[in-house]
């Protein structure tokens, strides 16, 4: 009864995926799932009759003929879902101090929008959107195209932060002296603010979201439910309260123990969760100690400090994009600030519960905070912190909202009930190392090291999920068609897709 051609470990979004296409082609497979609730970061939670977003808030490259839009269609999920197209001419707010900035939709409105604020720039914001252009087409997987040559290189030794900087060089708002760089990396929130991020993370990111950026309506739950109802109706299996805690081979077999003492079989594995756990389970005769070291030594993007709020009915308006607000004029400084000036920045997304909502039902104001300011509490479980943790994050959230009401006085009186996640929060649930925002951190300066292959030296196991290709929503959907690409051939399930 435990044997499977496939054995998939976690069932985040990338896990999910990859289910789907192996037991769509026919393979017999099953997904072992720690919680009692699949989909990792696609996880929502009701509180007061109220369902929150955990770790979807927006996606990008979502519009008609679009990169996700196209590889959705294959399962399923683009006309199964109901999307909220956000505001075409202000998707993300960018604001330093009293100064506001939009990032609009398309890539000229995009430049148009920019540029009565940063006057003289026309030419610089050209060359970012050129260049963000060439970025994405030198991989060829954005574009549903197979990979011909090896161009990306030259984009992954590079840095975001460097760039930006480059291409905008000296250019200010005449009235607020707020650099055009510091509005361009305003939401590098979306990769993890660290001077280390490749060119091509921040590129491919920015690209989609300016391709089309939309919020999904009623919850990130619903990417869940069709694909689970999908992976049972094609054969598969996903068991739930199902921690995977060792990894074995017997006579070329794997042999997959769980904490409940239930031992799984099969052929191939997938690993849906972070590269040092999956190794960690692993005893040397399977994984070379080099390949172990290099993985575990890998450093992860920062984690987050998240206040979910319930707010009463008409009282604060539904905000058709999202408020990314910074306390000073350097966005690329936020996660190594000290302590005395956090919070450094926030930002701020209105749950999008019905179409054309008015007002807001909740509200999601999330920040950085590092994992090393909540370790005293690194051995306690969820709900058994004890009480001077509780009035850490009581004392957070205070601080934190001080900077929001200075922003936003109307919330203040609005707010009806408040949840608070930490850095443990999201490392257990989600099974993330030090509850990271995105798993491994992509350097540039090492970018081989850092980029974590889907095929890995151990025959027959595979990586899939936001530790291999790239982050998000996107980049996960693009890695689960690279990990079964492994499988399956490429050239294959690409084409599957193209015709979808
Ligand atoms: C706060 C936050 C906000 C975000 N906002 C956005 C956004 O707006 N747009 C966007 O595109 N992306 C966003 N992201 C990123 C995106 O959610 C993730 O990159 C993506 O969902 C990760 O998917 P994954 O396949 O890597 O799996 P994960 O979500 O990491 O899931 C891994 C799964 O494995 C399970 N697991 C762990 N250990 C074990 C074990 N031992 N045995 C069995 N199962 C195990 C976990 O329980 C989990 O279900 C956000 C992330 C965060 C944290």
């Amino acid at each position: 009864m435990n044997k499977f051609d496939i054995i998939i470990i976690g069932s985040g979004l990338g896990g999910l995926l990859c289910g789907y296409i192996l037991s769509k082609e026919g393979y017999h497979v099953c997904i072992l799932e720690k919680q009692a609730q699949a989909g990792g970061n696609l996880q929502t939670f009701s509180r007061h009759g109220h369902k929150f977003e955990t770790g979807v808030h927006y996606l990008g490259a979502l519009g008609p003929g679009q990169t996700l839009n196209r590889y959705w269609k294959y399962f399923g999920l683009t006309e199964s879902i109901d999307f909220q197209q956000l505001d075409p001419d202000c998707f993300d707010r960018v604001i330093f101090g009293d100064e506001e900035f939009p990032l609009a939709q398309g890539f000229e409105n995009f430049t148009d929008q920019l540029l009565p604020l940063f006057p003289g720039a026309k030419a610089s914001l050209n060359r970012y959107v050129r260049e963000i252009h060439e970025i994405t087409s030198a991989f060829p997987l954005y574009n549903l195209e197979l990979p011909v040559d090896h161009r990306e290189h030259h984009f992954t030794t590079q840095s975001a932060c460097g760039f930006i900087a480059d291409v905008t060089s000296g250019i200010r708002n005449p009235g607020s002296n707020v650099s055009l760089s510091a509005v361009l990396s305003g939401n590098n929130y979306l990769y993890g603010g660290s001077r280390l991020t490749p060119l091509h993370v921040a590129s491919l990111i920015s690209h989609s979201f300016i391709s089309g950026a939309y919020r999904i309506i009623g919850g990130s739950d619903r990417i869940t439910q069709i694909l689970q109802d999908a992976i049972i109706s094609h054969g598969g299996s996903i068991i739930k309260k199902q921690a995977v805690t060792a990894i074995g081979q017997l006579q070329q077999k794997f042999t997959i123990t769980t904490g409940t003492g239930q031992v799984f079989h099969s052929e191939k594995v997938v690993s849906n969760i972070h590269p040092a756990t999956t190794l960690s389970m692993m005893p040397a005769d399977i994984v070379r100690p080099a390949y172990q070291k290099r993985i575990v030594s890998l450093q992860n993007t920062i984690s987050s400090f998240i206040l979910f709020l319930s707010v009463k009915p008409g009282s604060f308006p539904y905000l058709n994009y999202n408020y990314y607000y910074h306390t000073a004029h350097d966005p690329w400084d936020e996660t190594t600030a000290p302590d005395s000036k956090w919070p450094r920045m926030f930002l701020l997304s209105t749950g999008c519960h019905k179409p054309s909502q008015q007002y807001a039902e909740t509200v999601t104001i999330l920040t950085y905070m590092r994992f090393d300011d909540v370790s005293q509490w690194n051995h306690t479980s969820v709900g058994k912190r004890g009480p001077e943790y509780h009035d850490f994050k009581n004392k957070k959230a205070e601080k934190l909202l001080e900077v929001v009401y200075a922003k936003f006085p109307g919330l203040k009186p609005a707010i009806e009930n408040i949840e608070i996640s930490t850095p443990l929060t999201y490392r257990d649930y989600t099974g993330i190392p030090e509850g990271s925002l995105y798993g491994i951190q992509k350097n540039f300066h090492e970018p081989l090291l850092t980029n974590v292959m889907p095929k890995t030296k151990i025959p027959n196991f595979y990586f899939t999920g936001q530790n291999t290709n790239l982050h998000g929503v996107l980049g996960v959907t693009i890695g689960s068609v690279v990990t079964c690409g492994e499988i399956l051939g490429l050239e294959y399930i690409l084409k599957k897709i193209q015709n979808a």
